[in-house]
């Protein structure tokens, strides 16, 4: 468990002995005030009046023990008698009790008969002493013999008390204290989950807030202080206020616990049980807004009891299964369902302590609510922190998969660059020779030419050209042919070894070779060797042996006149043609012309 937790528990816990405290020493006050009324009792189905239980024989009355008379429901009347001396201050009689239909007091005292109509089924501005419980005021010199008679839907208690005023109105002091506290924590948690909701959107918080104003409409309904403040002159809301707002805050807890606990992950059934209790509590509204009290209160009880329970076992169940805010879910509804059930035994006439039963409500639900609030937000921390880590999760496999998109696309690019420059070497490449092409060639002669000028150096430009090869070709075939072509560009390529010579296959028979640094009178001596190699080479082709021999054209620039590329290219393919007209198999050169 986490430090802010242990802080969490441990303030609830200290919050909840001052509550205790207060509640006990507020117990003790009015025991303390009502010892020695020695109120006798009976209780009868039929209604009668005054003279009739006036003459009833003593053998009737019996001694009510305690003085938290206590008889479950019923639909009896019950008379209540006893005997109040004068005293030299003025007293209330105090009757702790806010649920009962119907009091009627009767006071036989010496100046005459006094009589007093109570009840909550009576507006709550007709009370002699305005208190959401019932109170009738006795001064002192005032003394004689009490009866009263009570009837109720409600569980019939009596908890009837003579306490001095300033007594009185020490422990109303004291009640409205812990009241105040109670419903303003109440009020607090109400709007800090409704502000929840609001900024976070979360459907669990609005549920929780909802949870908080039905519960807390339900306690005001049973202290009575709902009817004193909230609806005085609504006769039905008091009467029904306990079944619609109890039902109401059932239904809330089931719809609070799926939504909270994410059941529909773990067990279907569990949440479909949830659902179950969510009609229930819906079929109990109905009950207690349209029946009577009596059977509504009923019907609530009996669904109250085992849908605390049932919030219970899946609380330990989900706790067992390891989840965070399980366990402090099943504590805040044990707190509440140990009060619940207190206050049940209560109401039936099991339990019989007004007061404890009153404020163990009170103070199981403060638990319940404070801590209830705090699981919200641990889980709404939890879930953050959660969807905080999926992301990061997701960035980080984004990550890797951009990483290895880009890797995959440096391969592609790398390929694509190899084939681009396969392609580009197969563009300057002539397929059948495998020398430079004509496109190289300009290229080539176009480079070459600017270097030769930058530099200040000669260059060179040999064009040759095979001899009769149409009759080569006419005699021999094609085939015969490219086989020789292929054979003299192998030639050409070993003759020009230097690396800065480009020698390529200009079209048809005819070659070109460039030689840089190089000038007239080294280029003829080399086209004179290379037309004399060819001369005696034998060429072997699919036809047998061949010999065939060359013309060659030379031209050079050496840069001490302004001479164009153009300029060069003419010179040397004329010097060609001369060699040719010339008889072949023999070196012209040509001077560039001014
Ligand atoms: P000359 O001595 O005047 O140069 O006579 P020639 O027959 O060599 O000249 P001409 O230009 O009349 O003929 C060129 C021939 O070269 C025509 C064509 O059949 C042949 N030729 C051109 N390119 C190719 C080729 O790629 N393969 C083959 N087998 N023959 C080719
Ligand atoms: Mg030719
Ligand atoms: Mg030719």
């Amino acid at each position: 468990m986490s430090r802010w937790s242990s802080i969490a528990i441990f303030l609830v816990v200290i919050a909840a002995t001052i509550l205790w405290f207060a509640f006990s020493s507020l117990t003790m006050d009015q025991r303390r005030s009502s010892e020695d009324l020695n109120i006798e009792y009976f209780s009868t189905p039929a209604a009668l009046n005054l003279e009739q239980v006036k003459s009833r024989p003593a053998s009737d009355w019996r001694v009510l023990k305690g003085d938290r008379g206590s008889f479950g429901y019923t639909d009896d009347r019950y008379w209540l008698k006893f005997n109040i001396d004068s005293a030299d201050y003025d007293r209330i009689l105090y009757i702790a009790y806010p649920l009962l239909d119907s009091i009627h007091v009767f006071w036989q005292a010496d100046s005459g008969l006094i009589e007093y109509q109570l009840g909550d089924k009576q507006p709550y501005f007709e009370r002699p002493i305005l208190i959401s419980d019932f109170a009738i005021p006795v001064p002192g010199q005032l003394q004689g013999q009490i009866y009263i008679e009570v009837a109720s839907s409600s569980s019939m208690r009596m908890p009837v008390a003579l306490m001095s005023e300033s007594d009185f109105f020490d422990a109303k002091l004291q009640r409205r204290l812990i009241e105040g506290l109670y419903f303003g924590l109440l009020f607090c948690m109400t709007v800090y989950n409704l502000f929840g909701f609001l900024a976070s959107r979360e459907p669990e918080f609005g549920i929780y807030s909802l949870y908080t104003i039905f519960f807390g409409g339900l306690m005001l309904s049973l202290d009575g202080l709902g009817f004193r403040y909230l609806w005085p002159d609504w006769l039905y809301l008091q009467d029904k206020g306990i079944p619609i707002f109890g039902s109401l805050t059932l239904l809330m807890a089931a719809l609070f616990a799926y939504q909270l606990l994410r059941l529909k992950n773990y067990r279907r059934t569990l949440a479909r049980g949830l659902f179950i209790m969510a009609g229930l509590a819906l079929i109990s509204l109905a009950i207690g807004a349209f029946s009577s009290y009596q059977i509504g209160i009923h019907a609530l009880l009996a669904l109250a009891v085992p849908g605390c329970l049932y919030l219970l076992i899946i609380g330990v169940y989900l706790w067992r299964k390891g989840l965070v805010y399980a366990r402090m879910f099943t504590i805040a509804w044990g707190a509440l369902l140990l009060s619940v059930m207190v206050n049940s035994l209560g109401y039936l006439g099991i339990i019989d302590s007004m007061f404890i039963q009153r404020h163990a409500i009170m103070l199981g639900s403060a638990l319940e609510i404070l801590l209830l609030s705090w699981v919200l937000a641990v889980r709404y921390n939890e879930q953050r922190r959660e969807r905080l880590i999926a992301q990061q999760r997701y960035n980080e496999e984004l990550e890797i998969r951009v990483e290895e998109r880009t890797f995959e696309l440096e391969i592609t690019l790398k390929e694509l660059q190899e084939v681009n420059n396969e392609l580009e070497q197969r563009n300057l490449e002539d397929p059948l020779t495998g020398l430079n092409n004509r496109r190289y060639f300009n290229q080539q002669l176009e480079r070459e030419y600017r270097r030769s000028r930058r530099n200040q150096k000669p260059m060179c430009l040999i064009m040759v050209d095979i001899d009769r090869f149409k009759k080569v070709n006419d005699t021999y075939g094609h085939g015969v042919g490219d086989d020789i072509l292929q054979a003299v560009s192998k030639e050409l390529r070993e003759q020009a070894r230097r690396p800065t010579d480009a020698v390529c296959r200009y079209g048809g028979e005819e070659f070109a070779l460039i030689l840089a640094e190089t000038n007239l009178t080294h280029g003829v001596a080399f086209a004179e060797k290379l037309v004399a190699h060819v001369r005696q080479c034998m060429f072997s082709t699919r036809d047998g042996q061949h010999s065939i021999t060359i013309s060659a054209g030379v031209a050079a620039i050496d840069n001490t006149r302004d001479h164009s590329v153009d300029d060069l290219f003419t010179a040397a393919d004329s010097a060609l043609y001369k060699a040719k007209r010339e008889g072949r198999d023999q070196v012209v050169t040509t001077s560039i012309e001014e």
